[in-house]
């Protein structure tokens, strides 16, 4: 009888595997393909490492800026491939490693759920019954592919992120349908390498549920560099290489070599048993509370199957929230303060409410707008471009949300996290002293504005 059974090896099962085997607890975690889940193998890891890649070739081809003469720059899509699949066979060894170092036992295979006694639960994997004083539910999501007419047919014509990843060789034309983060980021690398982009989108705006102002000055920027836009547009049908769509009632068309699907994603939670558990689900996910408890004793559920954040730093922390229940404590999931980032070239970060929702909500708040220019830093180092940072203030001064568009706010957006989590007041930034020179100093500069 284990203290613990994990279903799933991504960032939620991982994490929590790792936490719970130093917490001294028994731990079993099931994993089918390469630990790591979606986020390291065909997600955040292997998507970064490829957009790098593009970031080092605009530079080159950029560089004149900087008074530098880069000439004959080119590109090896093969390479940049081989070293994306370096860097995640890199870090899914370090997973293997850290289960090993924190005593958690791995079987490699696919697991269901078998039932629920006064005990525990019971898991089957390769024919093996094993039980667990606890279950954690970690099983991630799936690319959400929906049922266009001919989409079935188009064969390997149609990608998921799945697919795009594996490409050996470059497309000469590429149609994304769906805007969000995920084909926002696959636009950027493909245009970077001169690849023709097309993106359709259902919404008025790319980036759902970023800030639409931010949404809107990157998407005219990528307009800039050559990506085709089609908001407000929905797919309708596909045959061969043409997209059909409809927009303001009219049906057009565009073609491409390769199409993209990246419409959302959805919870993985059929085929594996959990109908023996009688779950209550939500949003298509597992319904859990603040403390990630299902409505079934002993059962947890983190990450993307519950349907809520679908990011892997929500689904690692959810891991340790329930590992700290599950050792006594009384930690909560706070999502006040979850980042998202979108890593085009440029960045955008964000954190808390965008104006859209503080208005929909009708809160009282003064926002505080400044062009990255204001940074020396940022000045300094990216030629030609501006920026933006926005910061929304509650009337007693607490940060409601910051959303920056511009590089390096991936990684300066924690401060505003930080300040987020703690409900912290702006003007206790100005007590902060801030390196400089760095594009950080935006966050204490809209502390004086
Ligand atoms: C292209 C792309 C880019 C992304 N980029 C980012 C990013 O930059 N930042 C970010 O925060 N998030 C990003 N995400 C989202 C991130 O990958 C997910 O939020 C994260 O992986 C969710 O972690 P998870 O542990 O819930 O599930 P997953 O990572 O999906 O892992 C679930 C695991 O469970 C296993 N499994 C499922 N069923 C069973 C079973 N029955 N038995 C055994 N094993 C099973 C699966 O094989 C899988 O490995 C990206 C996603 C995509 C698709």
């Amino acid at each position: 009888m284990y203290d613990l059974i994990i279903l799933g090896g991504g960032p939620a099962g991982y994490v929590a595997a790792e936490r719970a085997g130093h917490a001294g607890l028994s731990v079993l975690l099931f994993e089918t393909k390469s630990m790591g889940g979606v986020c390291l193998n065909e997600g955040c890891i292997p998507t970064k490492t490829l957009l790098y890649s593009a970031k080092m070739y605009d530079h080159a081809c950029g560089a004149q800026k900087y008074g530098v003469t880069a000439e004959q720059v080119r590109f090896d899509y093969a390479k940049m491939v081989g070293r994306k699949d370096r860097v995640v066979r890199r870090m899914v060894a370090g997973v293997d490693a850290q289960m090993k170092n924190s005593g958690v036992t791995v079987v490699k295979g696919f697991a269901s759920v078998v039932g629920k006694t006064s005990q525990g639960v019971t898991v089957g994997c390769n024919e093996t019954m094993y039980e667990a004083k606890n279950l954690l539910i970690a099983t991630g999501s799936e690319a959400l592919v929906p049922p266009i007419p001919g989409i079935a047919v188009a064969g390997d014509r149609v990608l998921t992120n799945r697919e795009v990843l594996a490409l050996t060789q470059c497309p000469a034309s590429l149609v994304i349908i769906g805007g969000g983060v995920i084909g926002m980021e696959f636009a950027s690398f493909f245009n970077s390498l001169g690849v023709s982009v097309t993106v359709i989108e259902m919404l008025p705006e790319i980036l759902g549920g970023l800030d639409r102002e931010i949404a809107g000055q990157l998407r005219e920027m990528y307009a800039r560099k050559g990506v085709t836009f089609h908001l407000n547009a929905k797919v309708v049908r596909i045959e061969g290489d043409t997209v059909y769509f409809e927009k303001q009632g009219d049906t057009a068309s565009v073609t491409g070599e390769r199409l993209l699907v990246s419409v959302g994603r959805r919870p993985v939670v059929n085929g594996f048993g959990l109908e023996t558990l009688g779950l209550e689900m939500e949003r298509g996910g597992i319904k859990v509370d603040e403390a990630m408890r299902t409505n079934v004793p002993g059962v947890y559920a983190a990450g993307d199957v519950t349907g809520f954040s679908l990011l892997a730093h929500t689904a690692s922390r959810e891991g340790e929230v329930v590992v700290d229940r599950i050792t006594g404590g009384s930690a909560a999931m706070n999502y006040r303060a979850i980042p998202g980032v979108v890593y085009t070239n440029p960045e955008v970060a964000g954190v808390g409410y965008t104006e859209e929702q503080a208005q929909s909500m009708g809160l009282d708040y003064r926002l505080i707008k400044l062009p990255m220019a204001f940074s020396g830093r940022f000045v300094a180092e990216n030629d030609g471009v501006n920026g933006l940072c926005k910061v929304l203030v509650a009337s007693d001064d607490t940060v409601l949300g910051v959303h920056i568009l511009g590089n390096s706010s991936s990684e300066i957006i924690f401060g505003a996290c930080m300040a987020m989590a703690r409900a912290g007041k702006l003007s206790d930034l100005k007590e902060v002293v801030f390196p400089h020179p760095t594009v950080s100093e935006m966050l204490r500069e809209a502390a004086f504005h």
